[in-house]
């Protein structure tokens, strides 16, 4: 570890997070686990192994590239494609197993071509778009884009689902968009079109809507422990925890400034700690001034601005804390927490880009494996 900066994976967290899925949305609806964007930083493999020894055999992805990696590491469970890529890459999806999600005729024209080649036939997901604005015609097109994909033989329709954008903020706008949708299974029933899933609930789907869940849903962030709003009920455990260490420790005489732009002033004689953390690490420079960590129990406050490599942390006169300390970005430490949903309040963004920023390079220690 050239630098001292790491990720703890707390992998018994999914158990009780899948727990926490599982009593929510019962056991006839299919858990489709969303993986995306390497587990949303978490690391794909160990998680997606963690996953299957609790059970999921079924889970969403990001990219092709995932979906791969996961074959090679011997996943034989089903892998959802989330995405849309270009008809060149058709033949992947054939070849590894992939189920892509299929908005363009076009596309599904060559899949079928190459799954006729190899006669065998490839089930695909239909995407609606109920008001997302975002991947999949709206549902008077879906009619006749669905007619076509079924005189296609070489695919077979296993699923058809819809993305909610306000689930968060507009109850009744998602309630419309559910309407909508099951207006729409409704009608493509009538006409004998049936799939074998029908799905829309992402995490707070789960959590706030239960007549989203038809009978697959596809939770990521709530998975991981975090929530995306302070007050979603359900009771989580963070997975992940962001430590660094105090690399330096110095005495700064009042009057001094501390970091880039000299906007953190000593009001008084204190000590300031110089961490292995920086904006390039994922530590956001949004942070500047702003967030709080952890050492020895005790919150303290960075002090100036978040440098590439480093931020510094305001001791005040506590003489307890040394050089070679942890720090924890992220995580508990006694009865004190910081979580991933702190961060994100502070430096005004989502807890979705926190933990997906955390910088791929740092090294990530699993733990209760
Ligand atoms: C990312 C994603 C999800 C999961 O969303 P969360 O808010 O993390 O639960 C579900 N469905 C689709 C299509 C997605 O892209």
């Amino acid at each position: 570890m050239y630098r001292k900066i790491w990720v703890d994976i707390n992998l018994r967290a999914f158990s009780e997070n899948l727990k926490k899925i599982r009593k929510f949305v019962g056991n006839s609806v299919k858990i489709a686990a969303v993986l995306k964007q390497s587990a949303y930083g978490h690391g794909l493999i160990p998680v997606a192994r963690k996953l299957y020894q609790e059970g999921v055999n079924y889970f969403g992805v990001g990219s092709i590239n995932e979906a791969i990696q996961l074959r090679e590491d011997g996943y034989r469970g089903k892998i959802l494609l989330l995405s849309v890529v270009s008809k060149e890459l058709a033949p992947f999806f054939i070849r590894f197993g992939i189920t892509p999600t299929v908005v363009e005729e076009d596309f599904a024209r060559e899949l079928n071509r190459q799954a006729e080649k190899i006669k065998q036939v490839i089930p695909v997901h239909v995407k609606v778009d109920t008001g997302m604005g975002r991947l999949g015609f709206y549902p008077d097109q879906i009619h006749s884009f669905v007619e076509k994909l079924k005189n296609l033989n070489f695919i077979s329709l296993e699923g058809i689902y819809t993305h909610f954008p306000v689930a968060d903020t507009n109850f009744s706008f998602t309630q419309q968009q559910l309407k909508i949708f099951q207006d729409l299974i409704k009608k493509l029933k009538e006409k004998h079109i049936d799939f074998k899933y029908y799905h829309s609930a992402n995490s707070l789907g789960v959590v706030n809507y239960p007549n989203s869940y038809l009978n697959m849903v596809r939770p990521g962030l709530i998975l991981y422990g975090v929530k995306s709003h302070q007050d979603l009920k359900i009771e989580l455990e963070p997975v992940l925890s962001f430590k660094a260490k105090i690399i330096f420790i110095k005495e700064v005489p009042q009057g001094r400034t501390v970091g880039y732009g000299a906007d953190f002033v000593a009001k008084s004689n204190r000590r300031i700690a110089t961490v292995s953390v920086g904006y390039a690490d994922g530590y956001p420079w949004a942070l500047s001034n702003k967030s709080k960590v952890l050492i020895k129990g005790k919150l303290f406050n960075i002090a100036g601005r978040v440098c590439m490599d480093h931020i510094m942390v305001d001791l005040g006169n506590d003489k307890e804390i040394k050089k070679e300390d942890t720090v924890t970005l992220i995580g508990k430490e006694k009865d004190k927490k910081i979580m991933a949903e702190d961060l994100a309040a502070w430096a005004q963004t989502i807890p979705y880009e926190i933990v997906t920023c955390i910088s791929k390079k740092i090294p990530r220690r699993y733990i209760n494996t």
